[in-house]
């Protein structure tokens, strides 16, 4: 009987063997793409045989569900759960990939600032080219402006009504122009103004003194359009024809003093320097 027994056992075995056969041979051509997994599956079969293989084999669905059963440890499980590579140990170097990362991140930055930086000094330095560039044309301009100036001009437009020399028993020291009051007197060349205000005869008068110590002289104005001590360049407006002092009429009354003090005909000087009156 034990004998019997142990070959009814056998073949037993056997026969669970064969009802065995076909699921399982369904279940490798199951999971024939992964051959890792296949092997899996027939180590698992095997190790089921004498606990109901047979079931096992038969109630098993996808190719995950087949391993776990026969993947006793949790490891085994998770792999085939997760269906991706197996990670290997986590080594000291994989551990610092954060670390690595925000390295990267933080040369990006300083990269990014650096960039930044240039673009601004660029920036800047293209700013101040132009700028430079700006001065340096503003600069010719004024320079060809100056030199187109006139250096010399009339003192004011009119008619010439009297000249230099005796008149009426006396020394006319000057040149009258005559127009309307309210024209505008110009200083005749550039200089400063050393004098404006009252004084005898002239009712009003200016002094500019110039650059080579000659002196003009503007009188009976009606205003004075400058100050004592102002600065004035040729052909700017100093004051207004008027009828003040010692006049017959609006007009302006012109002398130049050279250095020196002495008082000349100013249409020999005017003409010198290019000017008719
Ligand atoms: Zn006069």
């Amino acid at each position: 009987m034990a004998r019997h027994r142990a070959e009814g056992s056998s073949s037993q075995t056997k026969s669970l063997l064969r009802g065995a056969k076909g699921p399982l041979v369904d279940v490798i051509t199951k999971v024939d793409l992964d051959r890792k997994k296949a092997v899996a599956v027939v180590v698992a079969a095997g190790a089921l045989a004498g606990a109901g293989f047979a079931q096992a084999a038969t109630t098993v669905g996808p190719v995950e569900r087949m391993i776990m059963p026969v993947a006793a440890t949790k490891n085994l499980a998770a792999a085939a759960m997760t269906a991706q590579p197996p990670q290997g140990p986590q080594t000291i170097h994989s551990v610092d990939t954060g670390s690595e990362t925000r390295k990267l991140l933080q040369a990006e930055q300083i990269q990014a600032q650096f960039t930044v930086t240039e673009a601004i000094k660029s920036a800047e330095g293209a700013f101040v080219k132009r700028q430079e560039a700006a001065k340096a044309e503003a600069a010719r301009i004024a320079a060809e402006e100056e030199a187109k100036r006139p250096k010399v001009v009339r003192p004011a437009q009119g008619s010439f009504t009297s000249g230099f020399g005796a008149r009426w028993g006396t020394s006319h020291n000057g040149v009258d122009i005559a127009n309307a009051i309210g024209t505008p007197i110009v200083a005749v060349m550039d200089g400063t103004v050393i004098e404006a205000g009252p004084a005898s005869g002239f009712g009003l008068w200016v002094r500019v003194q110039h650059e080579d110590g000659t002196i003009t002289v503007y009188g009976h104005m009606n205003t004075i359009d400058v100050p004592q001590g102002a600065k004035v360049k040729a052909g700017q407006q100093i004051a207004t024809i008027g009828n003040r002092g010692q006049s017959t009429g609006p007009h302006l009354h012109f002398e130049v003093w050279v250095a020196g003090g002495q008082k000349i005909n100013p249409v020999g000087w005017l003409a010198e320097r290019g000017v008719t009156l």
